[in-house]
């Protein structure tokens, strides 16, 4: 920010310099993040509609900061995907779901979750040698590659060529791909088509506005036909009333996430929503 316009603006610099440093160092803390175990995940629970039954979970990223306690991830990988370090954080983060997946899978078979997403980030995406490296992991842990869902954006896999061919590859280890915050990126319907897309994730933006006669409800309400004659699953994300629940399982939606439903939880407390008493 050093030019504005081509005038230095001399007042603003100090300003900009001293967020560019917060954020350096706040990288510089990420990299140690790992090692110093600051990093969790929380799993919050996707739901059947209108029931509510746990159909299952999408693994979100926590980070708790030494000094500044815990940091949104909406600032973290940002910054980890600007810097490239999301590559790092993004392995280890897989590595966690899929070890968390295969677990539950040992030890409630059928009553496992039957979806464990992740959310994998556009530069992850691009890296080569990722679809292999998933691979890998799902071979170690003996996971069914099924219960995995891959999260990606629109933006991610519109990007370049080597995102759509990754996003195939995972397909073809038997994982499944969910469009996330659908609507929002650069939407293309041409992605159902050439992407091997299983779920289709209604961002909240649109699920917000569901229960009135805005723009958005139209939206939501046209999509479920396009999934349904495309069999891709919705999900409507960021439920946070009895109504808007109401209402899209009325639309026709049969999955729906949201804090009406569950916060993101520790995965231990996962266990507890199987709905089977482990004894012994
Ligand atoms: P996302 O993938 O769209 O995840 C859903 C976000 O919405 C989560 O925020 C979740 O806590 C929040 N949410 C769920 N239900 C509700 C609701 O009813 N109301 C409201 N207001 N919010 C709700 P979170 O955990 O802060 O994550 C923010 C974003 O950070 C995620 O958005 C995702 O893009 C990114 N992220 C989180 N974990 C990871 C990760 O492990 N890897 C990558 N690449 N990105 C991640
Ligand atoms: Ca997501
Ligand atoms: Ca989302
Ligand atoms: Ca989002």
């Amino acid at each position: 920010a050093k030019n504005m316009g081509g005038a230095r603006c001399t007042w603003f610099d100090p300003i900009m310099d001293q967020l560019a440093d917060a954020d350096a160092r706040l990288a510089a803390d990420l990299r140690q993040a790992i090692a110093r175990d600051e990093l969790f995940l929380l799993y919050q629970p996707i739901v059947e509609l209108p029931h509510g039954r746990l159909a299952g979970v999408e693994a979100l990223l926590r980070w708790r900061h030494p000094e500044h306690g815990l940091v949104s991830p909406g600032v973290f990988i940002p910054l980890a995907e600007r810097n490239g370090y999301i590559v790092e954080l993004g392995r280890w983060v897989l590595e966690q779901v899929v070890r968390q997946a295969a677990e539950w899978e040992r030890t409630y078979g059928p009553n496992a979750p039957e979806k464990v997403s992740v959310n994998i980030s556009a530069r992850q995406l691009r890296e080569p040698g990722f679809p292999a490296q998933v691979a890998e992991l799902l071979r170690e842990s003996g996971l069914d590659p099924y219960r995995l869902v891959a999260e990606v954006t629109e933006t991610a896999v519109l990007g370049t060529g080597e995102a759509l061919d990754a996003v195939r590859e995972l397909h073809a280890l038997g994982m499944r791909v969910a469009l996330d915050d659908f609507g929002t990126g650069q939407s293309s319907l041409s992605l159902l088509v050439d992407c091997p897309v299983k779920v289709l994730k209604v961002d909240k933006s649109f699920v917000d506005g569901v229960t009135g006669t805005s723009a958005q409800a139209v939206i939501v309400d046209g999509l479920i036909g396009i999934t349904e004659g495309l069999r891709i699953e919705a999900v409507a994300e960021g439920v946070e009333t009895e109504d808007q629940a109401f209402r899209l399982h009325k639309m026709g939606y049969r999955f729906a996430q949201g804090f009406h439903f569950a916060r993101p939880m520790a995965g231990d407390d996962i266990a507890l929503l199987l709905g089977v008493s482990v004894t012994g």
